[in-house]
C-alpha cells in the first residue's frame, strides 16, 4: 500500500519537543527540554477563566477573536509601543501563536513562493512553509554573537521571496535583536517589497536592560508587518493555546482566510480570561515576572558554567544555549542522550532547529529555565555530579 502520510510532511517526523518530553517522562529525568513552566499561571487568571466558564459564553467566538480580547490586544499594543491597530480589522486571535503562524503562511504564500527564516528556528516554521508549498531559505545565526548580518540576509532574498519571518526575543539563542539588526531587516524588506511575520511571544522576557523593539515601530514597517504573540509565555499557561496577531488589514485578512478553515475560532472562555490578563495583569505583574525569570536565568547559567559548559547568556526568552565542547566529545544528539541517561536531565539538541547549516548547532545544547527554583536546584545538583 502507498504510505498514507502526505510526502510534504515526511521530512519533519515527530517534533523534538514531543520526543524529548516523552523521553524525560520515561526516564524520570528533569525536563529542561520543552518550554513549558512546571508551575501554574497566576491565581487571578485561573479564577478569571473559571468565571468565564460560568458566564454562559461557551459557544463559538467571533472567528477573528472575541471583541473583549481584540480590544485588549489593541490597547496593549498602543500602551506598550504606541502602535495603533483597529481591534476589529487589524487584530486576529488564534489557537496559539503556532496556529497563527500557520494561518499567516498558508494565507500569504503561494506554491513556489519563497520565505526566509533565520536558523536556529522554532521548528514549526519550515513545516508551515512546506504545508503552503513554499520554499524556505535560511540565514544562519552564528555563535558566539548570533547577529543578523545584512549580507547574509540579502543573499537569501530572491525575486520569488514574499516573506521574512523574524523571532525576537529569539528562541533558542536568547538574542533580543537590537535596532541596528532590525534596521537591516526593515531596509531589505522595503527595498525588495517583502512582508514580515514577527514572532514576539517572548516580548516581556528581556533581561539586563535589553529592550524589545517591535519591527512594526520602524519607519515604513507597520504596513508590512504581521506580529504574533501568545498568552502562554507571559502568563505561564502554555496549555491554553491562546495567541493573537496585530498587523495591517490585508495581512490580518490573509491569515484570517486560512484561520476560518483551520479552527474557525478559539476557546471562548479562555479568550475572555486572556482579555482579563492583558487588561489587569500589567506593569506590576510583568515586572515581577521578569525578575523571577532573571533569577532563574542567572542560577542556571551559573550551574552550567560550574559543570564546565559554556553558556551564551540570554538577553531574553526562557532558554539558554550552551557549548558543551569542553565536557563531551560527540554530537548534540549524543550529548542529550548522555544527559538523559547518565545525568538525569532532558534538554534539546539544537540541530533540530537547523536545515541549511546544522553543523552550526552540533556542539550546542538548549535548556529551558521556565521551572521552579527547586527544579533548577535539583538540576544544578545533577549537573555538578556530572563527570564525577
Ligand atoms: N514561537 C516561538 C518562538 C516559540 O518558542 C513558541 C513556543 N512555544 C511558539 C511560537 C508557540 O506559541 P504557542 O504555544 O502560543 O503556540
Ligand atoms: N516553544 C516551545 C519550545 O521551544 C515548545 C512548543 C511546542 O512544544 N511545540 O520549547
Amino acid at each position: 500500500m502507498r504510505p498514507v502520510q502526505a510526502q510534504k510532511l515526511e521530512p519533519f517526523g515527530t517534533t523534538i519537543f514531543s520526543e524529548m518530553t516523552r523521553l524525560a517522562q520515561e526516564r524520570g529525568a528533569i525536563n529542561l527540554s520543552q518550554g513549558f513552566p512546571d508551575f501554574d499561571g497566576p491565581e487571578q487568571l485561573i479564577r478569571a477563566a473559571s468565571r468565564a466558564l460560568n458566564s454562559g459564553e461557551n459557544q463559538y467566538a467571533r472567528s477573528m477573536g472575541h471583541p473583549e480580547l481584540v480590544r485588549a490586544v489593541a490597547d496593549r499594543r498602543r500602551a506598550d509601543h504606541g502602535l495603533e491597530y483597529d481591534p476589529m480589522e487589524e487584530v486576529g486571535v488564534y489557537s496559539g501563536a503556532t496556529e497563527g503562524l500557520a494561518a499567516a503562511m498558508l494565507g500569504m504564500l503561494n506554491p513556489g513562493d519563497e520565505v526566509v527564516f533565520f536558523e536556529p528556528y522554532y521548528d514549526s516554521y519550515p513545516a508551515c512553509a512546506a504545508l503552503a508549498g513554499a520554499k524556505p531559505r535560511f540565514v544562519t545565526l552564528e555563535a558566539p554573537d548570533f547577529r543578523i548580518r545584512s549580507e547574509d540576509l540579502e543573499r537569501a532574498i530572491t525575486p520569488r521571496t514574499r516573506l521574512v519571518v523574524l523571532n525576537s526575543p529569539h528562541n533558542p539563542t536568547g538574542r533580543v535583536f537590537d535596532t541596528e539588526e532590525l534596521e537591516i531587516v526593515a531596509e531589505l524588506s522595503l527595498e525588495h517589497g517583502l512582508r514580515v511575520l514577527t514572532d514576539e511571544v517572548y516580548e516581556y522576557l528581556v533581561y539586563d536592560g535589553a529592550t524589545h523593539v517591535p519591527l512594526a515601530t520602524l519607519p515604513g514597517m507597520r504596513e508590512r508587518t504581521w506580529s504574533v504573540s501568545s498568552l502562554g509565555k507571559s502568563y505561564s499557561v502554555t496549555g491554553w493555546k491562546i495567541g493573537w496577531a496585530t498587523g495591517p488589514k490585508d495581512m490580518i485578512g490573509a491569515a484570517q482566510a486560512a484561520h476560518q478553515f483551520l479552527t474557525f475560532a478559539t476557546a471562548t472562555p479562555l479568550q475572555k480570561a486572556a482579555a482579563f490578563a492583558l487588561n489587569t495583569l500589567r506593569d506590576d505583574y510583568l515586572a515581577e515576572f521578569s525578575r523571577d525569570y532573571l533569577e532563574r536565568r542567572d542560577f542556571l547559567v551559573d550551574a552550567l558554567m560550574r559543570a564546565g559548559l559554556s553558556p551564551f547568556v540570554p538577553e531574553g526568552t526562557y532558554f539558554v544555549l550552551a557549548d558543551f565542547t569542553d565536557v563531551f566529545e560527540g554530537s548534540d544528539v549524543e550529548f542529550v542522550r548522555y544527559l538523559i541517561d547518565k545525568v538525569g536531565i532532558a534538554a534539546i539538541p539544537p540541530t533540530a532547529f537547523y536545515t541549511a547549516n546544522p553543523a552550526a548547532g552540533s556542539k550546542l545544547v538548549r535548556f529551558a529555565f521556565c521551572k521552579t527554583m527547586d527544579t533548577l536546584r535539583e538540576a544544578a545538583r545533577r549537573l555538578e555530579a556530572m563527570g564525577s
